[in-house]
């Protein structure tokens, strides 16, 4: 059991929010304990995507076809081991369900000229928070007066999707003093493309969504009521995860 009650986060960003919102006690041993672990097979396809996509968007415009994007994926996909995944079976559906969607996505992107930014990290202190905002910026483009941010995951639950729109918005009013004309989200894994359009409220409703988070990621008794255990067993902290159970022995008494 964690023994601290209480955590002290400094620094906000978009991976030890996406690591809490899949399971609070990933988010402490590898942010707050910062315990050296083994890459997942979700993060590893992640490293590979944000690749793929970057040299895409670098190509000269008339080079980004569907037979590049699949030349792109072939160089960076030798880099995953097998033995990160549970079965063969679960390292050919990705490879197969990654690449047909990335070949159809990225040829539908190949009209943006120059992306405004391209896997940029920005970093802020917001004093509502009293904390530092750290996010990246997979792809933007702008468009009149306004831009577009484009991002490409692996999977995303509505919680992440959630998470990852209020944090452009704060972040694009608060650095640049802009609103994205619109937000996109493609999860590779089902081949959707999930879309936002903020409004006038989008950056006070971002604001109080990322204090309840300050406050839920800082109250470690508070854990063992936001686990999920179907996390449990891709996850690389298995073996060191001393968790509080009141949840499992909860579901046993009620089963
Ligand atoms: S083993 Fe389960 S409860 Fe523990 S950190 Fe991993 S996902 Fe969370």
């Amino acid at each position: 059991m964690i023994k601290n009650s209480q955590v002290s986060v400094r620094t906000m960003t978009d991976q030890n929010l996406t690591d809490f919102i899949r399971c609070p006690y990933k988010f402490y041993y590898a942010h707050i304990e910062k315990k050296k672990h083994p890459l997942g097979w979700r993060q590893a396809i992640q490293h590979i995507i944000n690749k793929v996509v970057s040299s895409y968007f670098q190509l000269p415009q008339s080079h980004r076809t569907p037979a590049n994007v699949l030349m792109l994926i072939d160089q960076y996909w030798g880099r995953l081991e097998l033995r990160m995944f549970d079965s063969q079976l679960q390292y050919y559906m990705a490879a197969a369900t990654v690449t047909d969607s990335l070949m159809r996505n990225l040829s539908s992107e190949s009209e943006i000229a120059q992306p405004l930014f391209l896997y940029e990290r920005f970093r802020m202190n917001l004093k509502e928070l009293n904390a530092d905002l750290s996010l990246t910026f997979d792809v933007a483009e702008w468009q009149q007066d306004s831009f577009i941010v484009k991002k490409f995951l692996v999977d995303a639950d509505e919680q992440m999707l959630e998470l990852y729109c209020h944090l452009t918005v704060v972040f694009s009013e608060k650095v640049f003093g802009i609103r994205p004309a619109r937000i996109e989200v493609v999860t590779l894994m089902d081949g959707d493309r999930h879309v936002f359009n903020p409004n006038k409220d989008s950056l006070e409703a971002g604001l109080i969504y990322l204090q309840m988070m300050k406050a839920l990621l800082e109250d470690t008794r508070q854990f063992s009521d936001l686990y999920n255990m179907n996390e449990c067993p891709a996850c690389p902290f298995q073996g060191v995860c001393d968790r509080d159970e009141k949840n499992e022995r909860k579901q046993k008494y009620l089963s």
